[in-house]
């Protein structure tokens, strides 16, 4: 066991093995904590089950640990929100582990992780989105005072994904890249054995791996599991929902999954010519679940995106008995009787009374939308028209098709339920010994760096939990 194997990173990406000998070795071993995925909670769980020196494996199937993290705040990582209210996070579950979680690692301490343990400085950028929360819930604070994002002082990404793999290493996690677990099973000696198959490694890398050659599925034992395979969204990154097939099988019961924070569709044309138009807006449901957000909202060529569309997208997307929800909308900041006010008292006409608000391009829309002439005096509109005009305004329902799905989305709703977990350690109910976090649990949050938290604390409570419960 300490023929540790690690990987260095050789070059902007590729990930190559220092020995791998020591990997064919160790297969045999039977492991006191593997890791299954190398996403954010993954890498966190085995940061934090490595305490103490103990033996961790984090496998990871595809090359790239910590892909989302990579591709994440475009580039530039929200790492987290600079304060957070928990009662904005979503599961159908009952909210026990969910708080408990939040609580064991709160949001604070979790910026001194990054600052202080991994050298990652933070800044605070403003973020005008409000999404209400639906349920009751707590307020974290961190030293960067009031709402906003949080971001490292870089604006690289890569600097942390790269400080939670060094700090991994440092604390002696062994880890295996292209390795993706296909099957868990338990043994009769109450330990797990992961079947891997795919290894994929590079011939350039391992001319003689007989890994690679002749035993392309292979076998890893070990005394407590954790799993961290994210759920559905983006695939290319690795994760494809297997982890939740997994776990399924092993008698966890699961919320069923549906794209979150994803892009809608429709419209049709008169819409998609508004593409690229952005605004701010606030946007409620009418009928099933009871939500709002106020932030930006932008036109697409396919329907409807922006940080305040992508908060409510699950409204409309989560399975639920028809019809659907209607999102409505209050394009721009102003309320009805704001409106009204305007055009009661305004000297042009009705179009230049919205264009001093609106884009001009979505005025026009709305104008023409509304069967009312452009130049046509605000003030003298009959009541019946201006009561149309500002139904458009304020109350505008959101002709929607569809959603971009997996492909685009930031997270995935449903996942197992939070009642399978016990809240103090995240261990599974029905499986003693298997822990889970991250994004395979039934929890997401809006944009704003709330998925990283849950992911980063859940990941904590679940390391921690799996290196006491091997004491
Ligand atoms: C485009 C985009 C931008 C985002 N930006 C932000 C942001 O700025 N701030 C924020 O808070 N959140 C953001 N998110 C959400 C955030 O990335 C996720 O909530 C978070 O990564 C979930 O962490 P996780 O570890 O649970 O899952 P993931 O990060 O998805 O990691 C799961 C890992 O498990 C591996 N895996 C899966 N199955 C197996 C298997 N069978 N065997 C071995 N390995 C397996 C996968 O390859 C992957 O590496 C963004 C998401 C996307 C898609």
């Amino acid at each position: 066991m300490n023929d540790r194997a690690w990987v260095t990173i050789s070059n902007a990406e590729g990930l190559a093995w220092e020995d791998n000998a020591a990997r064919g070795r160790m297969a045999e071993t039977v492991w006191p904590v593997v890791v299954v995925g190398a996403g954010a909670a993954g890498l966190v769980a085995a940061i934090f089950a490595a305490e103490g020196g103990r033996p961790v494996l984090l496998l990871e199937r595809t090359d790239r640990p910590g892909q989302k993290i990579l591709i994440a705040g475009g580039g530039r990582c929200n790492v987290l929100p600079a304060q957070a209210h928990s009662g904005v996070f979503e599961t159908d579950s009952p909210r026990e582990a969910l708080e408990a979680a939040l609580a064991a690692w709160p949001l604070d301490q979790q910026t001194r992780f990054f600052e202080h343990t991994l050298g990652v400085r933070l800044k605070r950028e403003d973020f005008p989105t409000v999404f209400t929360p639906p349920y009751p819930g707590v307020v974290m604070t961190s030293r960067f005072g009031g709402p906003g994002k949080l971001f490292p002082v870089s604006d690289q990404a890569r600097q942390v994904r790269d400080a939670l793999l060094d700090e991994a290493r440092r604390r002696g996690v062994t880890l295996w890249t292209n390795a993706s677990v296909e099957k868990i099973e338990r043994l009769k000696t109450n330990d797990w054995r992961l079947k891997i198959e795919d290894w994929k490694l590079k011939p350039s890398h391992h001319p003689s791996s007989h890994l690679q050659s002749s035993n392309p599925q292979s076998s890893v034992f070990s005394h407590r599991l954790i799993i961290a395979t994210g759920g559905l969204s983006v695939p290319t990154t690795g994760s494809d929902g297997t982890g939740l097939r997994l776990v399924e099988a092993l008698g966890h019961a699961v919320t069923a999954p549906y794209p979150a924070l994803t892009p809608l569709l429709g419209g049709g044309p008169a819409h998609h010519a508004l593409a690229g138009v952005s605004l701010p807006v606030r946007l409620t449901t009418e009928g099933g679940l009871s939500r709002q957000a106020e932030g930006s909202f932008l036109f697409t060529h396919r329907g409807y995106s922006g940080p305040a569309v992508l908060d409510m997208s699950h409204a409309v997307t989560r399975p639920q008995p028809a019809p659907r929800p209607t999102l409505r909308v209050q394009w721009g900041e102003q309320s009805a009787e704001e409106w009204t006010a305007a055009l009661v008292q305004a000297r042009g006409g009705v179009l230049q009374v919205l264009r001093e608000r609106l884009p001009e391009r979505l005025a026009r829309h709305l104008v023409a939308e509304a069967g009312l002439v452009e130049t046509q005096r605000a003030a003298e509109l009959r009541r019946a028209d201006r009561q149309r005009l500002l139904d458009r305004l304020t109350r505008y329902p959101l002709p929607i098709s569809g959603d971009e799905g997996y492909r685009k989305a930031e997270v995935t709703g449903g996942g197992v339920r939070l009642d399978q977990v016990h809240p103090a350690t995240l261990e599974s109910r029905v499986c003693p010994n298997l822990f889970l976090c991250g994004e395979i649990l039934d929890v997401f949050g809006p944009i704003g760096g709330y998925n990283f938290l849950w992911a980063w604390a859940s990941g904590y409570v679940a390391g921690r939990g799996a290196s006491a419960s091997d004491k």
